[in-house]
């Protein structure tokens, strides 16, 4: 493992001034005009794809660093400049880290470059996993794949929901049951190549916060795709399925320990985009505080406002260093044995959800209004604790991992 520090190195520190420059340059002034349209930026995207931001080698890159602060230094920079456009941009390294996860080298070698496409013609991925019966509880999916055998097909029916880039994706990743009497465990992903018959897009949703990320239905109507497209192939997934089965007959219990790990190494993630939402909600309010004079002195010249900011810093700093601790347990292959990649994405987006509401609060009627980023944001940061897992799944999952007791 690395040596613990909580300095970046001079090389990271580089990467995080470049990403800063992107961030405040090319993020934040298209901020409010993507927020009001409710349209992915594509525009951005693709000026993201030029300078090499967005691309499976930059996400890989940040991935496996070694210290484990990567990711988590890359998302807070981008999301600081704008939420729903980072959204955007980081959404198809979501749908490619599960095919980096569970595919074989050559599906890697195949869908992934398609779910970036290239800077002349940039595409978008999805990950569909939540249903309109299966949010937090997973294990109620509905979606179902059965294998024809004759066809080496898979023939895939069901309505996947809340999917980030769905319909509009290039590549769609689909999680669909198997094997209906495994729960979670008899679950496989499939990747949809583009124009497959049969996919379509539902509803496409008008949300709160994150308006600049598209989130839609994606129904699969009698989707057909190649035996090929089954994420690591079906002699793994048959001898996963038995191996479950024996399990589910010896009682069970720790069949479910592995899926939650895996959830675990990703939630950091989630809590690094919060940590750069709050951060950037606080440097507003800072610089507010300190100019905004009532009563002839600055805002921040009252305790009752400067306790506040106190406060909120301090939260953000914790929240970060959650988050980097857990990030650098999970690339680093150490056991989450008081579900610390639970706590970091748990503190980290009620923080944002708190500060950003704080810094509402210090900017008085102007913070209530469109003229200034923090109302935008404070509706951003209400996605963190629902999405990956909503806050109360987090403290479930971290009593259940401290208690050792399936708390219900
Ligand atoms: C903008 C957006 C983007 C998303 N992107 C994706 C995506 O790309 N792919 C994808 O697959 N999904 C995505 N999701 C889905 C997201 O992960 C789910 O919304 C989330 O898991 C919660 O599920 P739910 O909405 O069905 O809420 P529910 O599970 O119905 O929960 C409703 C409420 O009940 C609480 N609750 C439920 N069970 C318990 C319990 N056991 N104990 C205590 N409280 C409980 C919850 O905490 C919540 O407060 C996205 C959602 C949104 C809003």
């Amino acid at each position: 493992m690395a040596e613990f520090t909580m300095e970046l190195n001079d090389e990271q520190k580089e990467v995080r001034d470049w990403l800063h420059g992107f961030a405040a340059d090319v993020i934040r002034p298209a901020a409010a005009e993507w927020d009001e349209r409710e349209e992915t930026p594509w525009p951005v995207i693709q000026e993201a794809a030029k300078v090499g931001i967005y691309s499976l080698d930059f996400y890989a890159q940040q991935y496996f660093d070694a210290t484990g602060l990567g990711i988590p230094m890359a998302m807070e920079e981008l999301f600081w400049g704008d939420a729903g456009i980072a959204l955007s941009i980081v959404g198809t390294g979501l749908a490619a880290v599960g095919v980096l996860a569970n595919g074989t080298e050559e599906q890697i070698g195949t869908w992934i470059p398609q779910m970036y496409g290239d800077v002349n013609d940039v595409k978008v991925a999805a990950f569909c996993s939540s249903e309109p019966d299966a949010g937090s509880d997973v294990a109620s999916m509905r979606t179902r794949a059965v294998y024809d055998e004759a066809k080496d097909e898979w023939v895939i029916n069901g309505t996947k929901t809340w999917a980030t880039n769905g319909g509009i994706a290039n590549v769609h990743v689909v999680v669909a049951v198997v094997d209906p009497d495994l729960g979670s465990k008899g679950h496989a992903s499939f990747i949809i190549p583009p124009d497959t018959p049969g996919l379509s897009q539902g509803q496409k949703f008008q949300k709160h916060g994150i308006r600049a990320s598209h989130t839609a239905e994606v129904v699969l109507d009698d989707v057909r795709v190649p035996g090929s497209c089954l994420l690591g192939g079906k002699e793994k997934l048959d001898e996963r399925l038995a191996r479950a089965r024996e399990k589910a007959r010896k009682g069970g219990e720790r069949v479910k320990n592995a899926a939650m790990a895996t959830f675990e190494a990703s939630r950091p993630a989630v809590g690094a985009m919060a940590v750069g939402t709050a951060r950037a909600a606080y440097e507003v309010a800072l610089d507010y505080a300190m100019t905004r004079e009532q009563f002839g002195r600055p805002i921040i010249d009252n305790q009752g406002v400067a306790f506040q900011l106190a406060d909120m810093r301090t939260q953000i700093d914790a929240a970060r260093l959650l988050v980097w601790r857990a990030s650098r347990m999970g690339v680093n292959g150490k056991p989450f044995t008081a579900a610390e990649g639970s706590m970091s994405k748990l503190f980290a987006s009620e923080t944002a959800k708190k500060v950003t509401a704080q810094a509402i609060q210090i900017l008085g009627g102007n913070g209530y209004t469109r003229e200034y980023p923090v109302e935008r944001m404070h509706r951003d940061a209400a996605i963190y604790t629902i999405f990956e897992g909503t806050s109360e799944i987090q403290r479930l999952v971290i009593a259940r991992t401290l208690s050792g007791m399936p708390i219900r």
